[in-house]
């Protein structure tokens, strides 16, 4: 398999180029695969439907085609998936895709592990190690770190802003030892970033380091997140004549987004014979990608803190992917699109506990009530005309999706993408429904854990001083 860059079609590199690449340096372009090639009816249709590990491997197989054999992808993916999702239905016609079953408990391990064995396989053979930097301001530290622990080859640095993150997401960086450590630093979140930015830039320090990031944009972790689409679009498919009394739903994948990354992975698992009819992209207060979707016109903006705060990006990178991918007329016939805001997601978490039962996070939240509302007269709305175009307000996007129809119909499945475990924003969860979730063990075990956490200043000579004394 060949990757182009969406800002120069004539770009064509392998694999292994654009993982250790991460981005097009030299067009500023994110990588994509040139074509995506469609799965084998027979695989499709295999009854029972296939394990997630199967589909897994079947996905990935063309994508690192020529660059890992057979034997060395089923090692990689037996490696990082020792979980697996699951789909609960909450009611006849809502299948809740929990994502949240790893080791961090939530989504971005599915494509951080995946990233991490690849990366340290295409490291085989080097004498020395690859050097990861990684600022965060949450969540992607404790996925990446997580996934490169005790991986072969390569070691991970997480610098993070002390004080500045839950004490929950602390204890998640700061208590692993070997190849991975964390550094706190007395400054803000864009004071890492601009730590690692200048290490990066640094030609003595490159010189003498293999460096690399573990960005959330790099190929190899948004192509192992169409694995799941997949998987749970064949076991929806397969449970609904039983569960929902439907045969053929369309199945609609309600996608909880913030850089976007994840919906992107659907629409690559889509176009490979995944049965999804539609989407809809459902966002908190950073609403850039409805507005779009609404006005044609894309406008990023700084982003602003909200209940679901993973998904607190202004300027969502995968956005020039999805317009590589489809145009906007495609866009609006593919999707629904929904924003909402923090009083929206409080009451969201409320709403899905009082009819369902089921505990959800303020991530899953979102996606809940998108999918709510369009169900509940959202669609008949829209096919009446009667949602008007008023980006600033919460609610759906005034675009018809082709597939309007099926739901007014009542021949629709939701699968709702739910990307953390609510015991991560047990706050929150307690505030909306007034108790919290029940912790997992492996959440409530790194509550337990030393933190090895190193103190930095956030000068960029403490920090390289650091980095020489220790890498
Ligand atoms: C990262 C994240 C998201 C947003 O995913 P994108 O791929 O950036 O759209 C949603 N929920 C949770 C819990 C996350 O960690």
């Amino acid at each position: 398999m060949k990757y182009t860059d969406t800002r120069d079609k004539t770009v064509a590199v392998d694999f292994k180029t654009a993982v250790m690449n991460g981005m097009n340096a030299a067009t500023g372009g994110l990588y994509l695969p040139t074509e995506f090639p469609t799965l084998d009816a027979a695989f499709l249709h295999k009854n029972p439907e296939p394990s997630f590990r199967e589909v897994a491997f079947t996905m990935a197989k063309p994508f690192v085609a020529g660059e890992i054999p057979d034997t060395d992808l089923e090692a990689i993916i037996q490696d990082a998936y020792p979980f697996a999702p699951k789909i609960v239905p909450i009611d006849p016609v809502t299948y809740v895709l929990e994502l949240f079953h790893g080791p961090t408990c939530a989504f971005k391990d599915f494509g951080a592990r995946f990233m991490a064995r690849v990366m340290s396989y295409f490291n085989r053979g080097q004498d020395s190690n690859l050097h990861i930097l990684v600022a965060t301001s949450g969540d992607t530290g404790s996925a990446v770190g997580s996934a490169f622990h005790n991986v072969p080859g390569i070691d991970v640095t997480i610098l993070y802003p002390d004080g500045k993150i839950s004490p929950l997401q602390e204890k998640q960086l700061s208590t692993f030892d070997g190849n991975v450590r964390a550094l706190k630093v007395n400054g803000t979140f864009d004071d890492c970033q601009r730590l690692v930015k200048t290490a990066f830039t640094d030609t003595e320090l490159r010189a003498r380091f293999r460096l690399s990031s573990a960005n959330s944009i790099n190929i190899s972790r948004l192509l192992p997140q169409s694995f799941y689409y997949l998987y749970a679009a064949l076991s929806v498919q397969q449970r609904s004549p039983h569960v929902s009394k439907l045969e053929n739903p369309a199945i609609i994948a309600v996608v909880p987004s913030g850089n976007f990354g994840n919906l992107t992975s659907g629409l690559i698992a889509a176009k490979m014979g995944a049965p999804i009819t539609g989407f809809v992209a459902a966002t908190n207060a950073n609403h850039t990608v409805p507005d779009w979707i609404a006005t044609g016109t894309y406008t990023p903006h700084e982003s602003v803190a909200t209940l679901s705060n993973a998904m607190d990006v202004g300027a969502p990178s995968n956005h020039e992917r999805i317009t590589a991918m489809y145009t906007l007329d495609q866009v609006r016939a593919l999707f629904a699109s929904y924003w909402t805001d923090n009083a929206g997601t409080l009451k969201a978490i409320r709403d899905c506990n009082e009819k369902t039962g089921y505990i959800i996070d303020p991530h899953g939240a979102v996606a809940w009530k998108a999918w709510d509302e369009l169900r509940h007269g959202g669609i008949e709305r829209l096919m009446a005309g009667a949602v008007s175009a008023k980006p600033e307000e919460p609610g759906l996007t005034a675009n018809i999706p082709a597939w309007a129809e099926s739901v007014s119909e009542k021949k629709a499945i939701a699968l709702v993408l739910e990307t953390a475990h609510p015991a991560k924003f047990g706050a929150t969860v307690m505030n909306a429904i007034g108790r919290e979730p029940s912790m997992p063990n492996r959440l409530e075990q790194v509550l337990h854990l030393e933190d090895h956490a190193v103190p930095m200043q956030k000068d960029y000579g403490s920090f390289k001083e650091w980095l020489v004394a220790n890498l």
